[in-house]
């Protein structure tokens, strides 16, 4: 688990304890100040509990029948309450999770992550990387019976198969990475096609794997550049050290000459000369690319040697119906 999102759950669960309690005695000083006879069946419990504590401490444990007791005052707590026109657990405990008590962990002796604490670290980990919210975008889910089996015109093959050699390659890089032949991967082809599935899919196998990605939409980078390029802060100082960026839909943005081409270009290259992954899904080909971004930006993407691209072609699958 990456150390910066525990703490920041941490400090939520602490928060959300915080705020059962004050939940906790504002219920009761409802029933203080308007329900004395719930209020004196409360306090005999809470005697019971305290007294029998006091009694063990003390060396005279008086806890026999304590469980009967205690059901015994619930119930006639429970009904006065419900009497009174409130939940008959008004004045028990509030939590969230009754299994680790809004802790996050469960266990005595080992402590464990509690499955709430679990569940809401992979909602944390999902909105931090960009991963969106479904979880069905990975290459187990992938179903090829949603792409037509049909020719797709000039390549000999049908669009199923196109897409199916593409789905293996990504899911071998995202599988193989860091040691990868060729760092960076380009996405190329029509809209529609599943070039952010399969971004996303690279993205979920890589953080099974323990790799730290980022996914930002080509509109959300051009947000950062124009925002460090402006009030000429490093904005983008993430996107440049991250191990392996993915700029979702490269071409959707709107130009800015000065600052789209310019900050474009200052990421790929500082990411190439470190040594950065990046992956990049674009609706246009290398011919337009080089056409918007110049050829300064479409030649560190167009070789071979460094970027394995890869292009989609045929129907837009959100149109197709089998
Ligand atoms: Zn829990």
């Amino acid at each position: 688990m990456r150390e910066d999102l525990l703490n920041e759950l941490m400090n939520e669960y602490a928060a959300q304890r915080a705020e059962n309690e004050k939940q906790e005695a504002g219920r009761r000083e409802r029933i203080r100040s308007g329900h004395p006879e719930i209020e004196a069946l409360a306090r005999e419990r809470e005697e019971l509990v305290f007294g029998t504590i006091r009694g063990i401490l003390d060396g005279n444990a008086k806890a026999e029948n304590l469980p009967e007791k205690m059901q015994e005052l619930n119930r006639r707590i429970g009904q006065k309450l419900q009497e009174a026109g409130f939940p008959t657990d008004y004045l028990a405990p509030v939590y969230r999770c009754a299994t680790c008590r809004d802790t996050g962990y469960v266990g005595d002796t080992v402590r464990e992550p509690c499955e709430c604490l679990q569940k809401a670290y992979q909602q944390k980990l999902r909105d931090r990387i960009g991963l969106g919210n479904n979880p069905d975008e990975t290459f187990e889910k992938y179903d090829a019976s949603l792409i037509p089996d049909e020719p797709v015109n000039g390549t000999g093959i049908t669009q199923r198969k196109l897409t199916a050699i593409a789905r293996e390659q990504c899911e071998k890089w995202a599988d193989q990475y860091p040691e990868v032949k060729q760092r960076d991967l380009l996405l190329t082809g029509g809209s529609g096609l599943g070039k952010t599935f399969l971004m996303r899919a690279m993205a979920a196998r890589l953080v099974e794997r323990g790799m730290n990605v980022l996914i930002v939409s080509a509109y959300t980078f051009l947000q950062m550049a124009r925002k460090s390029y402006f009030e000429s802060e490093n904005g983008v100082r993430e996107l440049t050290d991250v191990p392996v960026l993915m700029l979702d839909d490269l071409g959707s943005e709107p130009l800015m000459q000065n600052i789209t081409v310019e900050q474009l270009f200052n990421l790929l290259n500082e990411r190439q000369n470190r040594g950065l992954s990046t992956v990049i899904s674009t609706n246009l080909n290398l011919q337009e690319l080089r056409e918007r971004y110049t050829e300064r930006v479409a030649s560190r993407l167009n070789n071979p040697k460094n970027c394995l691209i890869l292009t989609l072609a045929g129907r837009d699958l959100r149109k197709f119906e089998r």
